[in-house]
């Protein structure tokens, strides 16, 4: 059994829990949290880090953060996991989905011009598969219209769209370190506020149940209390302290997934120029972090052929979203069939291939040798 994914443990987790626990300081916001949020300011270039429960939670702090009400749009792909839509609908505000570029399944730029209007207040660009999108001409449409940026970089964690970190470009960036991701302690997320002091202090208050005790323990003001909205975002220090075992191996993480990553392409580049599959593009502007390998088949029914083929195999292939303005949520929001023809039709015949940081040579070599085997069937 090839499983889709199975995390990766450096040996660091269990000596980072044990010191946390010894301590006695298990709550939120101690040594490894601290050290975990510095550790990404420093490292990504980034102006202010908070570690949050996870990118749904971080993504509902940015909603706030943007102060978005009742009719105000927010431009976001429909090829996307369902939280950034949450963040959006929680606020009273309004998805507006845009359709994605068939070459990286990035939000289009072109497509979300047409579909700013006067109510439009941000984009949240998503980073589908660890491959940056367009940010130069994402942030030239939030300059030319006064729009903020949202960066989900949930599956973007160390991974660059030019000299940049994914996350950081935007007005705030959102990571997942959940179990599925490159970098995990489980359940577990951050925050990123670029370069503005107000929202990060903002930031700081609405994690801490909208008081100013952050300010307090820095000595900033003598006595804590009420100042705003909010709600507890913290991650415990324990899962913090697991985080920091992975964010310490950033590097070798990256390197082995892209060993998978490189072993899938040249395997299967032939079944490319044969047209049979498609394989993923990354632009010269993105420096990937190899966080999905996908190919594209001809039609949703060999996808799901195919699909079928490798689980015989016992190989974990899997399909990716239902396009957002097609599930129940979206089509109550007046969204139909036929509305996104590009997102519709590639993500019925995506497939996603197990990639992991220990999938050997030899379970590699097999999963491309059932596709190429696969292949000879149709
Ligand atoms: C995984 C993921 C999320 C949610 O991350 P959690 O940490 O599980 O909340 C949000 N957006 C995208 C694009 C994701 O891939």
């Amino acid at each position: 059994m090839i499983p889709f994914n199975k995390p990766y443990f450096s040996n660091n987790e269990y000596r980072y829990i044990k010191n946390v626990i010894d301590s006695g300081y298990v709550s939120g916001d101690h040594n490894y949290t601290q050290k975990c949020n510095e550790y990404i300011q420093q490292n990504f270039a980034v102006s202010k880090v908070l570690l949050t429960t996870s990118c749904s939670i971080s993504l509902d702090m940015a909603a706030i953060l943007l102060d978005l009400k009742k009719g105000d749009e927010v431009i976001m792909p429909s090829y996307n996991f369902v939280s950034t839509a949450n963040a959006i609908v929680q606020k009273g505000a309004i998805p507006v989905f845009a359709e994605v570029t068939s070459d990286t399944l990035n939000i289009d730029p072109v497509d979300i011009e047409r579909r700013i209007t006067k109510r439009t207040k941000a984009i949240f660009p998503v980073h589908y598969a660890g491959v940056s999108c367009d940010m130069e001409r994402i942030t030239e449409l939030a300059k030319k219209y006064k729009l903020k940026i949202v960066e989900d970089a949930a599956q973007g964690v160390y991974a660059k769209y030019k000299d940049k970190y994914l996350g950081t470009i935007g007005d705030i960036g959102t990571y997942s370190f959940h179990e599925t991701k490159n970098y995990s302690c489980g359940e577990g997320g951050a925050i990123l506020i670029n370069n503005s002091e107000e929202l990060a202090r903002r930031a700081e208050i609405i994690r801490e149940k909208g008081t100013n005790r952050s300010q307090f323990f820095r000595g900033e003001v003598d006595k804590y209390t009420w100042v705003d909205i909010g709600s507890s975002y913290l991650i415990s220090d324990i899962l913090a302290a697991m985080l920091y075992a992975q964010l310490e191996k950033l590097e070798e993480i990256q390197e082995k997934r892209k060993t998978v990553h490189d072993r899938y392409y040249s395997g299967l580049v032939e079944l490319q120029n044969r047209e049979r599959i498609r394989l993923p593009v990354i632009p010269s502007y993105c420096t990937t972090n190899y966080h999905i390998f996908y190919i594209l088949l001809p039609t949703e029914e060999k996808r799901n052929d195919l699909m079928k083929y490798l689980k015989n195999r016992k190989i974990g292939a899997t399909f990716h979203y239902i396009p957002l303005h097609i599930s129940p949520m979206g089509m109550s929001l007046g969204y139909k069939h036929g509305d996104l023809l590009i997102t519709e039709n590639l993500s019925s015949r995506l497939l996603r291939l197990p990639i992991y940081p220990n999938l050997s040579q030899e379970e590699i070599q097999y999963v491309v040798e059932s596709i190429h085997d696969w292949s000879k069937t149709i």
